[in-house]
């Protein structure tokens, strides 16, 4: 009887353990808990490097596609006497679409819609140099803008520095110097490592084919803000055809507060990227604080 009794305790004694650790079968509840924490965690690890990686992937494209523009723009000269690409506002601010500049387009109303204005000889002289419009736009930027409501791809990410290849009227809200220079020729960029050429421009500031910087003026201040998405940084190119991600430093910079990215008066003053903009934008600032009435003379 008492044999019995212990056959049937550890009978069900047996039955309970194997009902109790064959889950699924077999893994135990708290096993299959351990494991999903576990793939909780990797997949939380994972997340950011992965991001990471493709943020790399995307800085590479953007790099390759300023490689092009700066290639373009060195190439050009051969073929034109030496003269720089031409670059302007063309549309904005009443400007005209017959200026033939590196492309065209003010990244502010309807032009911006119009791939033409990039890929077309009729108005880009970049157009026999670049024949993929995907290159104008980097991967990180946003991908498309919307414009009375409707919405569109973006089309350009990049800017030209204003001082390389100035042709037509200096914009009246961009300050220069009287004796800044506007690079005219290849031959004029006598440092050429030091001069940028073009940059990725924050997605609300992009405007005009040109990237500006005021140069000399009562307030330090930012015309176009740089982009930022890059890690902190933008992808810049200068005169040597190098191209590098640059990261900025001012939390004004980094965070732009802009009650009118269009106003391109955003007052900074001590700001150290407007001073690493203005060195590498162009020689020359005047000691006088004055600027010639309707802004500076193009020196040649
Ligand atoms: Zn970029
Ligand atoms: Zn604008």
């Amino acid at each position: 009887m008492s044999c019995f009794r212990n056959y049937v305790r550890n009978d069900s004694v047996q039955y309970r353990l194997a009902r109790q650790s064959r889950i699924g079968g077999g893994f135990t509840l708290i096993e299959l808990l351990v494991v999903i924490a576990i793939i909780a965690i990797l997949a939380a690890m994972l997340v950011p490097i992965l991001s990471r990686a493709k943020e790399r992937a995307r800085r590479i494209q953007c790099i390759s596609n300023e490689k092009q523009l700066a290639l373009a723009w060195a190439m050009y000269p051969s073929d034109n006497n030496d003269h720089l690409v031409a670059n302007s506002k063309t549309y904005m601010g009443g400007g005209n679409l017959t200026l033939k500049t590196w492309v065209q387009g003010a990244l502010y109303g309807y032009h911006d819609t119009n791939p033409a204005l990039l890929w077309s000889s009729d108005y880009a002289l970049f157009a026999i140099y670049i024949n993929a419009s995907t290159i104008y736009h980097c991967p990180t930027d946003v991908p498309e803008v919307i414009y009375g409501g409707q919405t569109y791809p973006k089309l350009r990410s990049y800017s030209l520095n204003a001082f390389m290849g100035w042709t037509g009227d200096w914009p009246e809200n961009l300050p220069g110097s009287p004796t800044c220079r506007i690079f005219e020729k290849s031959t004029d960029v006598i440092e050429p490592s030091r001069f940028f050429t073009f940059q990725d421009v924050y997605p609300k500031s992009i405007c005009a084919p040109f990237f500006g910087v005021a140069m000399w003026s009562e307030d330090d201040f930012m015309y176009n803000y740089p982009f930022i998405d890059h890690n902190k940084g933008g992808i810049v190119s200068f005169a040597d055809s190098r191209v590098e991600w640059h990261r900025w430093r001012d939390p004004r910079t980094l965070s732009p507060a802009s009650l009118g990215y269009h106003g391109h008066s955003d007052s900074l003053p001590n700001n150290p990227d407007i001073e690493w903009l203005k060195y590498h934008a162009t020689i020359g600032t005047s000691p006088e604080r004055t600027l010639p009435p309707g802004g500076p003379p193009i020196i040649h």
